[in-house]
């Protein structure tokens, strides 16, 4: 299996898998995807039914991983969907009730769905690197706007060949995820704040990405930098295996018939954990309609509704903060399988000239056979996780509400629906403030002083999770908060380099 560039309208450049999982972005720009898409069949899906989680996800990703050897695959998801490290399961689906069904992603260490990439791609990139001759050390620069630089930090601290260094705004993650950050165990890895919001954090990383003295001065000592970012093919494949997972749980559990569809509503971002689905219902996967979930940053249900993608419009901060987002990045390549190379490349430079493009009605009639884009406010969430509480005793987190009330509005507005899979993407007490706000209508200092309270309310029956419990008690290990300018100079001198 090759890869080739969203934007290469020849399908001149070729690359391997490993390759591709270590340089993360094209070298036009564009964001690599597989020249073909692998077939699975009943027989396929019926052999997974018979294995646990970390074989059937050996087995799916090494239909797109053809280099790797499938031993090793096997080993390290052994290792990364371990049970130390997966609590009450990897992916398990829960049954609310009759046609209802959530897929829980977020029993990792870092209580969100992040985990269920960023447990297994450290691991495949170290792969890569000797795969590719590589002598070099990987540097994985990341920004975070809080879950993914921990969902980073947790999957590539004490991985061969490999440092991390996350940089996060000061006043822009909430106490949880500071403190997960600023606590974060091993010996290679760094975290440092940034007196500057998100966007500051973002630019900075992109700047040192770009600055080819950089590169040359890294380079001569022994360094590379690669990103961990969901623009990564080896974030992307490993979320394919949890859509197919849960189709062989429902079969399993007799929720199912083979053949029977499912439609599935996603929270969406940056448009990544949906186009995983996509993919799988393109390899064979009895899947109906993608229920693309967002907050009021609507601009997918917009672009879904009209064709056009506009994101000059205002950036709201919601109570879904990890879907607070305007450029879904990995939209290009579902542009890129329906569009073709050649549209993709000129919507895309339309997007960064003018903010927005409009697909051409052949493109969108080929969306619209999959996709279909709801919205839920911060209410509209809310009301979702009090409803599902009162009603089944079910709690979901903020990102999570999104998704179901998306899911009820396609519900009565399609009775004709299938059984609807809703993806759970956070752990109920990760955003704590919010859901007790929801519960109770009094609004917390933090998400810590949420959880104790939440955790010791007699009528919640969740335990917090171990990686959460203890935050307040561990080392301080991060303390440094710098000007946004100073970034490159922080990298340089957690490496021991001088310039
Ligand atoms: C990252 C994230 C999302 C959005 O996922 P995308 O792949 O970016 O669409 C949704 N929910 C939670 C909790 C997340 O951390």
């Amino acid at each position: 299996m090759k890869y080739v560039s969203t934007r290469d309208v020849e399908k001149k450049s070729l690359y391997s898998s490993a390759e591709v999982i270590k340089m993360g972005l094209a070298p036009d720009g564009g964001l690599f995807i597989p020249t073909e898409i692998p077939q699975i069949d009943e027989s396929f899906i019926r052999t997974l039914c018979q294995c646990p989680y970390y074989e059937r996800a050996a087995k799916i990703l090494s239909l797109y991983l053809t280099d790797y050897d499938y031993e090793k695959l096997l080993s390290d998801c052994k290792e990364a969907y371990s049970d130390a490290s997966f609590d009450g399961g990897v992916a398990p689906v829960v049954k609310l009730l009759e046609n209802v069904y959530f897929l829980e992603l977020w029993h990792g260490p870092t209580a969100a769905f992040k985990d269920m990439a960023l447990q297994i791609m450290p691991r495949l990139l170290s792969t890569a690197l000797k795969m590719t001759g590589e002598t070099r050390t990987a540097l994985i620069l990341v920004a975070t706007s809080g879950d993914t630089g921990k969902a980073a930090l947790e999957g590539y601290k004490d991985i061969d060949g490999i440092k991390i260094m996350v940089f996060y705004p000061n006043d822009g993650v909430s106490k949880v995820q500071k403190l997960q950050m600023a606590t974060q165990t091993g010996e290679n890895v760094n975290v440092c704040a940034i007196y500057g919001n998100f966007d500051d954090a973002q630019n900075g990383v992109k700047a040192i990405f770009s600055d080819t003295a950089m590169s040359e001065l890294l380079d001569a000592n022994g360094y590379f930098l690669s990103s961990a970012n969901s623009i990564n093919w080896g974030r992307l494949v490993p979320q394919i295996a949890y859509y197919i997972s849960a189709y062989c749980d429902m079969l399993n559990s007799d929720q199912i018939e083979y053949g029977e569809k499912i439609d599935v509503s996603v929270p969406t971002g940056n448009f990544g954990n949906i186009f995983a689905a996509y993919l799988a219902k393109r390899m064979g996967l009895p899947i109906g309609r993608l229920i693309c979930a967002s907050n009021s940053n609507n601009v997918l249900t917009d672009f879904l509704a009209t064709g056009t993608y506009d994101k000059n419009r205002e950036f709201k901060l919601t109570s879904s903060p990890s879907m607070d987002i305007l450029i879904s990045s990995n939209l290009e390549r579902l542009l890129a399988f329906t569009a073709g190379p050649e549209k993709t490349q000129k919507y895309m430079s339309e997007l960064s000239k003018n903010g927005k493009y409009t697909v051409d009605p052949e493109t969108k009639a080929k969306i619209d056979q999959d996709f279909i884009g709801y919205y839920a406010t911060d209410l509209n969430s809310s009301f979702a996780i009090e409803d599902n509480f009162d009603g089944y005793g079910y709690l979901l987190d903020t990102h999570t509400g999104v998704a179901t009330w998306c899911a009820m509005r396609y519900c009565s507005e399609h009775p004709q629906h299938e059984k609807i899979l809703i993806v759970s993407t956070a752990h109920p007490l990760k955003f704590a403030k919010e859901v007790y706000l929801c519960l109770t209508g009094t609004r917390l200092e933090s998400d810590l002083e949420a959880m104790k309270m939440l955790n010791t309310a007699l009528w919640i029956n969740i335990p917090t999770p171990a990686s959460l419990a203890d935050l307040d008690k561990r080392e301080i290990r991060f303390k440094k908060s710098i000007e946004p300018k100073d970034m490159k100079q922080e990298v340089l001198s957690y490496l021991h380099i001088d310039q």
